[in-house]
């Protein structure tokens, strides 16, 4: 076990609360999904009060503060070494505030999984991510694409409110009345404002989803791709597909999963047309599940450090034969990488570039890949180069980099610089800072 450098004084209001080197639970949270950390102390924060008191104490004491809710950060800055982690996964509350309205009060500890299964209760779904041990916190303040975002837009999209611990302690609540810059910052770009202690969303009522399995030959020409963009184009915005490239001994393939937000399986049907009208897949399965099959808390596992892979992403307007060709290449000189496809075209497109952090609101296609050890990230970018030539943007979420490439990718142009404007103004000592500016 590596030794922390420095010993963290916690002030009275945290007795209990302090997990440092030698306890029993220091070695599962020590860790992220993506890097074993070392630091001097996790903080179990219960509230905002614990979360203040804990951002105090660090800054007076000299120790870097990470915040974590889920600690799936593909960067695996949710810990560090020698500082102070403020994990908020006791802060996983999910209440449902107006059943009518579908308004809930989600905290940044709640593992999507578990938000989906306490909704599906009331009839309710958030458009949120795929997987259901990613949390809140990090989720909801970055971007949030999965399974609806066609239908209902990003997780930011549909966030009505959030309560914010400011890096003086001072708590906040930040909406389109109250502090409307912070709010504008949460959405997209939270992590450099604050300590989100809570969210307010907007849920959708939805019991089952239809969901189809399907696998394509991919070839070099990349014109599986393009059929399959053409394909998501003409489909109506109930269907949202998650696809990824693998290899099958010599040959690639595309494997596609659509979820269709309707509950009757007619209209499901009448749904996929358009991406069944096209060449046989090579195989299909079909089913109506609950959307908790799809993010589920059978998804939960320990962080222990056990995924190293670096990613990034790209977000591209559109899927031309010259792109789809970048992306079957990028795919092949990758060695192991698993290289993921969502169409995104629809709802995110209707929010103005404007109107929140998440700038990329022209994209249809974002893509990611996953590129494992022993690839590094300098391999991955090299590869990766020609597919930005199609669309320069990244989703912060999937940037396994924090270099300053990674602001200049997610946040492009006007919305960069209102970012670092508002990171300084509320973060004036940088004690969040995730990303160089
Ligand atoms: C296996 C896997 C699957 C994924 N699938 C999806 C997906 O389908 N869709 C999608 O959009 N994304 C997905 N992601 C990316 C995911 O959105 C990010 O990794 C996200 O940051 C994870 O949130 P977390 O709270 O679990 O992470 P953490 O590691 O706890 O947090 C990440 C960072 O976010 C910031 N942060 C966290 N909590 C707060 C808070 N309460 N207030 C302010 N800042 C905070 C901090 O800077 C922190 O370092 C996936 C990631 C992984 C590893």
């Amino acid at each position: 076990m590596t030794t922390a450098a420095a010993a963290f004084a916690a002030p009275p209001e945290l007795a209990g609360r302090v997990v440092e080197p030698g306890h029993p639970r220091y070695r599962l949270l020590r860790s992220t999904y993506t890097r074993v950390g070392s630091p001097a102390a996790v903080v179990l924060a219960r509230d905002a009060r614990d979360a203040a008191a804990a951002l105090a104490a660090a800054q007076d004491q000299g120790l870097a503060l990470t915040v974590r809710s889920g600690g799936h950060a593909m960067s695996g800055r949710s810990t560090n070494d020698g500082g102070v982690v403020l994990d908020l996964s006791g802060m996983n509350g999910v209440e449902v505030l107006d059943r009518a309205a579908g308004l809930v009060r989600l905290g940044p500890g709640a593992r999507w999984g578990a938000v989906a299964e306490r909704l599906a209760r009331d009839g309710l779904a958030i458009s949120s991510g795929d997987h259901g041990n990613v949390a809140v916190g990090g989720l909801a303040t970055g971007g949030g694409i999965g399974w609806l975002v066609r239908r209902y837009g990003l997780t930011v999209d549909n966030v009505r409110a959030a309560e914010v611990v400011l890096a003086d302690g001072t708590q906040v609540r930040a909406d389109e009345r109250r502090h409307r810059d912070l709010f504008w910052a949460v959405r997209g770009a939270g992590a450099g404002v604050g300590v989100v202690t809570s969210v307010e969303i907007e849920a959708m009522p939805l019991r089952r989803i239809g969901v189809v399995e399907m696998a394509f030959e991919a070839k070099a020409d990349g014109k599986a791709l393009v059929r399959w963009a053409a394909a998501m184009a003409a489909s109506p915005r109930e269907v949202t597909t998650g696809a990824f490239l693998a290899r099958d001994g010599s040959r690639a393939v595309l494997v596609v999963t659509a979820a269709v937000a309707a509950d009757d399986p007619e209209a499901v049907r009448a749904a996929l047309r358009p991406l069944l009208s096209g060449p046989r897949p090579l195989q299909a399965k079909a089913r109506m599940a609950p959307y908790t099959a799809l993010v589920s808390t059978a998804h939960e596992h320990r962080n222990a450090g056990q995924q190293r892979a670096s990613s990034t992403s790209a977000l591209l307007p559109e899927m031309t034969p010259e792109a789809a060709r970048a992306l079957m290449r990028a795919a092949r000189v990758l060695p192991g990488a698993m290289v993921h496809l969502r169409w995104i075209g629809g709802a995110p497109n209707d929010v103005a570039a404007d109107a929140t952090a998440f700038a990329h609101r022209d994209a249809k296609v974002f893509a990611s890949p996953l590129f494992p050890p022993p690839g590094t990230w300098d391999d991955l970018r090299r590869a990766w180069e020609p597919v930005w030539a199609h669309g320069p943007g990244s989703y912060v979420n999937f940037e396994s980099t924090t270099g300053a490439d990674a602001f200049d990718r997610s946040y492009p142009g006007a919305t960069g610089a209102r970012v670092k404007e508002l990171w300084r103004r509320y973060d004036p000592g940088g004690v969040f800072r995730p990303l160089p500016i």
